[in-house]
């Protein structure tokens, strides 16, 4: 596949325009006719960095929501799972709610329980005791923790590089806090390759050091990877860590899945690689972790330097995070060892993926086996629909996945992601390509979707690889 330059700036693309237009009415105050009644629509004018990061489009989780699908479509799109935590966190957190304190403000630090349960689980992976005052703090999920670093640390202009595909709220993260993105992509397999696993997406190190200009101030760096899956290599790790250290950038590591690395993968944490821990944080989530992705529990790791200003950033961004349920993560932390909780998990998962991968192999299709996080990427590209089909405007003018994910939500009854969503206008063709099934579901609830999904086959015409 051809993949395009590399492109250092974000121009808005003419269909978030329109549907910026779309949702919000703008009507020249001057024009309006005087003898009218003064319109009152938008007295007042919002600012204009929502007109950044795609703020005003409207974002893919809800074009693919449950409720602008059939009913009885089965959702492998937003990446949420359709079981309930473990009983022995839920039960922590009915305890927690049954109590006084924790129904009242935590600590901005987090809960001082469930900062010592990260030391305790986290600090033999990184090697060493973690100060609970310092060196933790816990957020309200991994999105408001990477918010707040953002806010601590860019500068009006800064650039802040990021793989494609990126998961998308890093963009308007970026932007709102005065952050310019940087893209560089990832570079997928070919169509003509089988059996892909996500270690086939490849840096190319050449293109990341001439997207390193003198603004750099940070990189992203998502291991295990959403949407790819790709669980990044020791040699690509210090190959980035040695970039850090040239170009003096903080690494800010999103290890959201790192408890769902497969086939015997080895999860490197860049922040352990040398010089690294001082230049790193690392971010991690309860969501992924025990299944409760609607707690919006999370927390970053790294050096004082790093935590202190994100504590005040986050202090006044939120203050704190929601009490009883950092009491129910704290639990599930303090028992995961002993009950072989993420082992049970992770081999849980492989059964996911196999009743993905099984029926994507019965078809033919290709695409890309993750060694890490609950997404497939399938190749798209031979999947064909009628040009005419009732498409609604939402998906009209973007990329042909988001089409094809329409198309395959309504014919076949499974819904799913279109990748060209985590891409800058510039390398959108490279997602275009692919459509995300998230397979952190049920088994029944897989199973049924593979038997729908073999309904594909009769769409399915190959292209020249
Ligand atoms: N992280 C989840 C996913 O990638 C959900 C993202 C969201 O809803 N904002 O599917």
């Amino acid at each position: 596949m051809q993949t395009r330059l590399l492109s250092t700036t974000q121009t808005t693309p003419f269909f978030f325009i329109r549907r910026l237009f779309s949702t919000v009415s703008i009507r020249p105050m001057a024009q309006a006719n005087q003898n009218q009644a003064k319109d009152r629509s938008n007295l007042i004018p919002f600012s204009s960095r929502l007109r950044e990061g795609r703020a005003l489009a409207q974002d893919v989780w809800s074009i693919y929501n449950v409720a602008n699908l059939p009913a009885d479509c089965i959702n492998l799109g937003q990446g949420y799972m359709n079981f309930a935590p473990p009983a022995w966190v839920t039960e922590a957190a009915e305890t927690a709610l049954r109590t006084v304190a924790p129904n009242h403000y935590s600590h901005p630090k987090g809960r001082i329980r469930l900062r010592e349960a990260i030391n305790k689980f986290y600090g033999p992976m990184f090697n060493r005791e973690l100060d609970v005052e310092s060196e933790i703090l816990v957020t309200s999920g991994a999105n408001e923790g990477q918010y707040s670093v953002f806010t601590a640390f860019l500068e009006q202009g800064d650039e802040v590089i990021m793989f494609e595909p990126f998961f998308d709220q890093y963009l308007p993260s970026v932007t709102f806090n005065g952050g310019k993105p940087v893209y560089v992509p990832l570079h997928p397999p070919s169509h003509s390759m089988n059996k892909a696993t996500s270690n086939d997406w490849t840096i190319d190190f050449d293109e990341l050091r001439r997207a390193i200009t003198p603004r750099a101030k940070m990189i992203i760096v998502n291991t295990p990877h959403n949407p790819v899956g790709k669980v990044f290599t020791r040699t690509e790790l210090e190959g980035i860590a040695a970039l850090a250290e040239e170009f003096n950038l903080l690494v800010m590591a999103d290890e959201v899945y790192d408890c769902l690395v497969f086939d015997g993968k080895e999860h490197v944490r860049i922040a352990n690689l040398p010089g690294m821990w001082e230049r790193t944080v690392t971010v991690g989530s309860a969501g992924k972790a025990f299944a409760a992705t609607g707690w919006r529990i999370g927390w970053l790791i790294g050096h004082p330097s790093i935590i202190q200003p994100t504590l005040a950033a986050t202090t006044r961004i939120v203050f704190c995070t929601n009490s009883p349920l950092q009491e129910a993560a704290a639990a599930g932390l303090e028992q995961a060892k002993e009950r072989k909780f993420f082992e049970t998990q992770r081999q849980e998962y492989l059964e996911r993926r196999k009743i993905l991968t099984d029926v994507f192999d019965k078809l033919g299709l290709k695409y890309t086996k993750p060694e890490g996080s609950y997404f497939v990427l399938l190749d798209i590209s031979d999947v064909n629909f009628p040009e005419d089909y009732p498409f609604p405007q939402s998906v009209l003018g973007r990329g042909r996945d988001f089409k094809a994910c329409w198309f395959i939500a309504l014919e076949i009854g499974v819904s799913s992601i279109p990748v060209s969503e985590f891409y800058c206008e510039d390398h959108a063709n490279i997602g275009e390509a692919f459509g995300r099934f998230a397979f952190c579901k049920d088994v029944d609830t897989l199973r049924k979707a593979a038997t729908r999904l073999e309904g594909l086959s009769k769409y399915i015409k190959r292209i020249d690889t």
